[in-house]
This record gives structure tokens, sequence and C-alpha cells, in this order.
């Protein structure tokens, strides 16, 4: 670990960006400022042993990667990582502050998910921490210590299998509707256990048009239905307060229900002032729920 007068230098005298998304400016300085965006490749590892690690497959991406770059990568080779709801997020701040994705409900958290991490320090010294090498605190401190331990120059996330397509509805409700949009949220988030299923709300200022600039207020439900590669409603990997562990509950070995039946209830009763449907490959996904991602002047509300 780097000592206690060396990264307190971090942030004063020397600071690293990612992606720049963190909202809190703390990749800003004074001083040097890293820009890391230029280390952004991504790989996938076969039988790969990472310090006194052995994974079947890995995913590994350098520190200065954004979520894009990394499932333009995986996009169609049957493997991925837990990564950002929105391609354009960096993996550096996401894969040290938590990293909840829109499989987190499946597989756990990006920091759940990471194996080994290579990381320069203060001290210039390269290491590979894992959690159970001598670097095992480094490890534990970087899993949600953001990036004041030093610069993570390549994650190590065990990988997950890709989703074999991933269906989004965009809907816009009508106003009326707004209150029971609600009700059918909080009882969608009651009764849903499929894990590759989810919804957002967003209800704030969206432009009205594109050219016009001029704002409105808005409600929009995002549903998310990913294919579940095992086409189970439960992934082996996911069971309630067991995640992760690779066992499957009994009672989860039904078919995963298709999009119409996942979001039917949701709909329920609500007018619609557009209805949109789209299909596409899970690489791209991250494309599609950006520009409705509830962020910025937008007011929203995620599910689990
Ligand atoms: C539009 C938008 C969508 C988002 N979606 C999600 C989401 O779906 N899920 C989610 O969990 N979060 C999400 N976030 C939050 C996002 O994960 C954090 O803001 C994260 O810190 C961004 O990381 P960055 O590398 O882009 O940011 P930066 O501002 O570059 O970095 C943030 C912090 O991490 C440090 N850091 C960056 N790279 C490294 C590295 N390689 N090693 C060590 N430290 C490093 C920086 O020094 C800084 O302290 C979203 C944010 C935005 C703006």
């Amino acid at each position: 670990m780097p000592d206690a007068a060396s990264s307190s230098k971090l942030g004063r005298d020397l600071a690293f960006v990612g992606g720049g998304h963190g909202q809190t400016n703390a990749s800003s300085t004074t001083g040097l400022l890293i820009d890391l965006s230029w280390m952004n490749s991504t790989r996938i590892l076969h039988n790969v042993t990472l310090g006194d690690v052995k994974l079947t497959t890995a995913i590994s991406y350098q520190g200065g990667a954004i979520w894009k770059q990394v499932t333009d990568y995986t996009n169609g080779t049957g493997f991925t990582a837990v990564g950002a709801r929105v391609g354009n997020v960096g993996v550096g701040g996401f894969s040290t502050g938590g990293g909840i994705g829109s499989l987190a409900g499946a597989y756990g958290y990006a920091i759940d998910r990471l194996r080994a991490l290579e990381v320069v320090l203060m001290s210039g010294k390269v290491v590979l921490a894992t959690k159970t090498n001598q670097y095992s605190d480094l490890f534990w401190a970087l899993q949600g210590g953001g990036g004041q331990f030093g610069i993570v120059t390549t994650f190590y996330q065990e990988a997950i299998p890709e989703p074999r397509s991933s269906e989004f509805g965009i809907w816009i409700v009508a106003r009326d509707s707004w209150a029971r949009a609600r009700q059918n949220t909080v009882k969608f988030f009651d009764s849903n256990n499929d894990p590759f299923s989810l919804m957002y709300y967003s209800l704030g200022y969206y432009p009205e048009h594109l050219t016009s600039g001029s704002l409105t207020i808005t409600m929009v439900i995002v549903g998310i239905r990913f294919a579940d590669p095992h086409g189970q409603s439960a992934s082996p990997l996911y069971s309630h307060g067991n995640r992760g562990n690779g066992t499957r509950p009994s009672g989860y070995h039904t078919k995963q229900k298709t999009f119409n039946e996942t979001f039917s209830d949701l709909l329920d009763g609500l007018v619609l002032k557009k209805a949109s449907r789209y299909k596409l490959p899970y690489g791209q996904a991250t494309e599609l729920s950006a520009p409705f991602f509830p962020y910025g002047y937008r007011r929203g509300f995620w599910g689990p």
C-alpha cells in the first residue's frame, strides 16, 4: 500500500483521469494530470494464471478504456464483463467505485467479479494485487475505494456469459398515467424474479425536439430484457442472498419469460404517448440506453 504521505499527494500534486465521468471532480488537480485514455485495450484470456489465481476465462481491460471499447471487443464472442449501463463511462472509476451494470442483478457488481488488478503504486512500483496474495489489502481497498491507492493499469474480471440478445421497450407515458406508472413500477420491483429483466423510469425535462432545444416534462419508462444464456428465469450464478456461488436455488428452473410476459403488468392501464421496441446484440445495448439514462438534468429512478 502507498504510505499516507505519498497518497496525500494525490489530488494536490497529481491526479489521473479515466473516462472522465466522475461527478465529484475526483480526477482534478492543481498539479500534473495523467490521462489514461490511450490505455484502452481489452482481451479475452482463457486458462489464465494471474499470480496465485487461475481462471478459465477472464476479461482484461486497461484502466483508461470506456465501456463501449470493452463491449465492442467482446460483442459476439459469448463472453463479457459486468460493465456500465452507458458506454461512455470509464472502466477506471466504475471498477474501483463499485460498478453497477445492467447484469449486476444476475452476476453481482463489477467489484465482485474482479480477480486481479495490475496497479502502479505512488512509488512507481508495478504490482499485481489479488484477494489472496501479499497485496490483498490493496485489492480489498480498490474494491470500492476509488482512485486513491494507485493507478490500476489493467483490471481482470472473471468472464460472464454474454446474453444472446437485448430487447428494449421505451415508453413515453401520458401525464394522466404517471401515478399509475409509479404504482406499477413498485409492483414490478416486488414481483420480478428474473435478474436479466429490469426497468427504470425517468421523470424530468427532456428536449421536446432535438433541434428546437425547448424542454418539456416527460415520463419515460425503459424495460430491458437480456436473453439469459441459460434460457432460464434465473441464472445458475444467481440466488437470493447467495449470489455468485454457482448454485441454483430450487424453484428457479422455470423458462425465462418473454419480453411481453415480463412487462405486461408494468404497462397495465397506462396511456402511452409513444412506444418503441428494439432488439439488438448485448454489445450495442449501452449505446441505446445512453440518451435515456436518468442523469444530469433528468431525474430518475432505477430498480434492482
Ligand atoms: C452518464 C453516466 C452514466 C453512469 N452509469 C453508471 C452505471 O451504469 N453504473 C455505475 O456503477 N456507475 C455509473 N456511473 C457512475 C460512474 O461509474 C462513475 O462516475 C465513475 O467514477 C466514472 O469513472 P471514470 O473513469 O469515467 O471517471 P473519472 O472522472 O476519470 O475517474 C473517477 C475517479 O476514478 C479514478 N480512476 C479513473 N481511472 C482509474 C484507474 N484506472 N485506476 C484507479 N483509479 C482510477 C480517478 O482518478 C477519479 O478519482 C455513470 C456516470 C455517468 C456520468
